[in-house]
């Protein structure tokens, strides 16, 4: 249920509606957005729920029951878009952010090497898994602990923030003094035990779309976190798995668009795990942004021929500085901007 405060309405009386929802046994969740207030109102509510008490308390203007099972995540929730602002680099603002790095961090060197070149070209966060979610348990499983410190270092070297992978719950307190966003992995989409620890943290959670999930199950994933109280969620769609196998994934371009109308949540895509293949991140990508994308994640190796992950699909240095070009021509062409460069 989503309570819309009339324009108009004091503090004073949104406070009232958020104690009086509750001492009726629900969470209330507030968004103050431009225009107005809203109250999500969270909880089991019975069917057949009477409204009118609600309805009648000072300032507010409509109760809304809402149909869709993820209330937070949705539009009626938050008409404005969020914009989560990490410390000088915003995502979900009219720029378009860049965020790039290898697959995994492998040691000092190439961390180091591979933040200086994306930064040149314009990326704003650097990427890098140390806990790495390998199919195989006999592949490169990253350097933990250890990664984390190497990739935080050679960010701040080059003034960028950090995104890396959170794998288990047991990751989360040390991480958070490391990372500047969680990503949530496609395989880890639904486990549900880390995405309520993560409604937790004072950080911005990245959630990928699992493999064969759909858009809603990925807005619920959201609700998960937002319901803990973190409402700073951005999406990510990586490719899903269909049964095309030219490329690694299969990349849901009109879920953009339509998580743009479901949510107020910024979308972000990474073109590299969506198609498997170098040469096929740059035309992907460039579509993401013409889709309307805020933000793209792109796996960037010095010497991909040796990564010891996603090698295939890695872009060379010199090709993610023509991704960002292209892209920020195309930003500029519907009316936004690429952030750096
Ligand atoms: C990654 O970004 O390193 C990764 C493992 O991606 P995904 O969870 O989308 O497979
Ligand atoms: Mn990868």
């Amino acid at each position: 249920m989503i309570i819309v405060l009339r324009p108009g309405a004091t503090p004073a009386e949104a406070a009232a509606v958020v104690r009086f929802v509750e001492e009726a046994g629900y969470t209330a969740h507030r968004s103050d957005g431009q225009a107005q207030t809203v109250i999500g109102v969270v909880g089991a509510l019975p069917t057949g729920l009477d409204l009118r008490p609600f309805e009648v308390l000072p300032g507010v203007a409509r109760v809304l029951r809402i149909t869709a099972p993820y209330k937070l995540a949705g539009r009626h929730f938050r008409a404005d878009d969020t914009v989560i602002d990490l410390g000088g680099v915003v995502v979900g603002g009219r720029e378009v952010v860049l965020m790039a790095g290898p697959c995994a961090v492998e040691n000092r060197d190439q961390i180091r090497a591979v933040a200086a070149s994306v930064k040149a070209a314009g990326a704003k966060v650097l990427r890098g898994g140390a806990f790495k979610p390998r199919s195989s348990p006999y592949s490169f499983q990253g350097l933990g602990q250890e990664g984390l410190e190497l990739l935080r270092q050679a960010a701040d070297e080059h003034g960028l923030k950090v995104i890396s992978e959170v794998m288990d719950r047991s990751q989360v307190d040390a991480m958070a003094d490391l990372v500047d966003i969680f990503q949530v992995g496609a395989r880890n989409m639904q486990n549900f035990d880390l995405l309520r620890d993560l409604g937790h943290v004072a950080r911005p959670v990245m959630l990928k779309r699992g493999l064969a999930a759909t858009l809603e199950e990925l807005l619920l994933a959201a609700e998960y976190v937002m319901s803990g109280g973190n409402h700073r969620v951005i999406l990510c769609e990586r490719g899903i798995r269909t049964f095309e196998r030219a490329t690694r994934n299969t990349l849901d371009i009109s879920a953009i668009p339509v998580l743009k109308t479901l949510s107020h949540l910024p979308v972000v895509v990474d073109p590299s795990h969506a198609t498997g293949v170098r040469d096929k991140v740059i035309p992907v990508a460039r579509a993401a942004v013409a889709a309307g994308a805020d933000g793209l994640l792109v796996e960037v190796h010095c010497d991909p021929d040796h990564a010891l992950s996603d090698g295939a699909q890695s872009l060379f240095p010199d090709q993610f500085t023509t991704l960002a070009r292209q892209t920020r021509a195309i930003a500029e062409v519907i009316g936004r901007s690429q952030a750096g460069g």
